[in-house]
């Protein structure tokens, strides 16, 4: 199973990698990646399933154009080759995670923007304007959309100062009285000042309104600054603890408190 799972994201991998080489080929030229499809570059063939299998339809069709004979590049092949390896590697350390989510997107960028910089010495500003704060910010409003908590925004004479989300628990088997602060941070700027405890009395009165008597927050376990302050809170912690992977593996421990 376990190999066939790595053969699966392997395969998917230099799917990927063929796409990448159209988006290498055609992104400096400011040309559609979509549109027209794949086709010979020499002789304009538009190339058909059996032309785009990765790696295979390479070594079979004699490392040339089926159509016209000139010779492919095994720059392409290698693009996809990498790209297999690449997504492989990343499937093996972090395995179905939000991490390998993150990281493929990120090796994709990458494998594009360095084989256009060799080609050409640029890094194109489509592929750099990925990373702005503004299409950050799209992926954030997407969640929003479909919210599965409550969002607040704490300001602090018209200065954002912080966020939070609440709701009920969305952990398995937990019932329905218990109520859950997802999120809650402060700019460090706040830390300290009143705001951060109104914030959080905010969060907690909110639950208790929509009818929640407990509450529980996971907290990193090296967070001790968050931890004294739910203590001084009269949150205690409960036993239960996780692993969660980031890129690397944190423990987290839940705090809960009864507040009926
Ligand atoms: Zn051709």
């Amino acid at each position: 199973m376990k190999i066939f799972i790595n053969m699966y994201v392997f395969v998917v991998g230099m799917i990927f990698g063929s796409f990448f080489n159209v988006c290498i080929f055609r992104i400096p030229k400011k040309q559609s990646i979509l549109n027209p499809p794949s086709h010979c570059p020499n002789c304009k063939t538009r190339l058909k399933p059996k032309d785009l299998v990765p790696i295979l339809s390479y070594l079979l069709s004699g490392k040339k154009c089926r159509y016209c004979n000139i010779k492919i590049s095994r720059r392409y092949a290698l693009v996809e080759l990498l790209t297999g390896i690449l997504f492989l590697l990343v499937y093996n350390k972090y395995l179905i995670d939000i991490a390998t989510i993150n990281f493929l997107v990120l090796i994709s960028l990458l494998i594009i923007i360095t084989f256009i910089d060799i080609d050409h010495y640029i890094i194109p500003d489509e592929i750099i304007r990925t990373f702005t704060p503004k299409n950050r910010a799209k992926i954030f409003l997407d969640v929003l959309k479909n919210p599965l908590e409550e969002y607040y925004l704490f300001k602090v004479d018209d200065r954002p100062a912080g966020i939070a989300s609440l709701a009920k628990s969305h952990e398995k088997n937990m019932p329905d009285y218990i109520g859950e602060i997802y999120s809650i941070y402060f700019h460090p700027d706040f830390w300290g000042t009143e705001a951060t405890q109104k914030g959080f009395q905010f969060c907690v009165n909110r639950l208790k309104d929509l009818g929640f008597s407990e509450i529980t927050i996971w907290v990193l376990n090296d967070n001790l600054r968050a931890k004294r302050f739910y203590e001084r809170n009269g949150f205690k912690l409960d036993g239960n603890s996780k692993e969660i992977k980031i890129g690397i593996k944190l423990l987290e421990v839940r705090y809960s408190k009864k507040i009926l």
